[in-house]
């Protein structure tokens, strides 16, 4: 087998970022989330003020900054991300960067950019890679894929509970409407929509522990290699 690289792909807080970061951990590759690029690109394009139907505007204003994401096990995600070398902190999680992401990442020229980046770092060693067209677009040979989901219900009040200890003042309802929202554009976008690799094992973690969803996967790589 080529690589060992993980590629794990899912709808908005389906516990991609936990359960990557875990597995991660256990095994010894190195994490990456491709959703802190795509929040990158959307964060830099309301602090420079281009506007998000621009795609000519975003990959020039992109070329001009350098995003790099740093594994940090003391932070929440797991890794830092750090652009033009200063720390952006939690605000790529703020509702404005969730509100302008989608529509950023729907923008075939930001995609090639950015998949070029993600590939490069898989190039250095086995990665567990977390996004919504890892498997199908980004490592299509990766060695395990994964599609991680959860009941919207779900989602929303893990999401809710994240913005609630950030005291940001947002109701349940407004996020649910946000991440179906999101859902919507992830999925019905022309280019790399979130969908699961024809060969990756779909769990649904609606009910199910971070550790227990790890076990499982970990349960599936074991039985592969075996
Ligand atoms: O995973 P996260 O919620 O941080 O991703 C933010 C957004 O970035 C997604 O809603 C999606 O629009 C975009 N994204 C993507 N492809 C990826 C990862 C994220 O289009 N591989």
């Amino acid at each position: 087998m080529a690589n060992d690289h993980v590629a794990i792909d899912g709808p908005t807080s389906s516990g991609k970022t936990t359960n990557a970061q875990l597995l991660a951990a256990q095994s010894g590759h190195l994490y990456l989330d491709t959703g802190a690029m795509y929040r990158s690109v959307a964060y830099l394009a309301l602090k420079n003020g281009v506007d998000l139907d621009n795609e000519a505007g975003l990959v020039a204003m992109l070329r001009h900054h350098t995003i790099a994401i740093v594994p940090d096990a003391s932070t929440t995600a797991g890794y830092r991300v750090n652009i033009d070398g200063r720390y952006t902190g939690e605000r790529l999680f703020d509702p404005d960067v969730a509100a302008a992401v989608s529509t950023v990442a729907a923008r075939p020229a930001i995609r090639t950019e950015l998949v070029e980046r993600q590939r490069a770092i898989a190039a250095q060693g086995p990665v567990v890679m977390a996004g919504r067209d890892i498997g199908t677009v980004v490592l299509p040979d990766a060695r395990f894929k994964f599609f991680l989901t959860a009941s919207l219900d779900e989602r929303a009040r893990r999401r809710h509970a994240e913005f609630q200890a950030r005291g940001i003042d947002v109701s349940l309802d407004e996020v649910r409407a946000q991440l179906a929202e999101r859902d919507r554009l992830d999925s019905t976008r022309a280019i790399s929509p979130l969908r699961a690799a024809a060969d990756a094992v779909t769990i649904d973690s609606t009910d199910m522990k971070p550790a227990e969803v790890v076990a499982r996967m970990r349960a599936v790589m074991e039985a592969a290699r075996a």
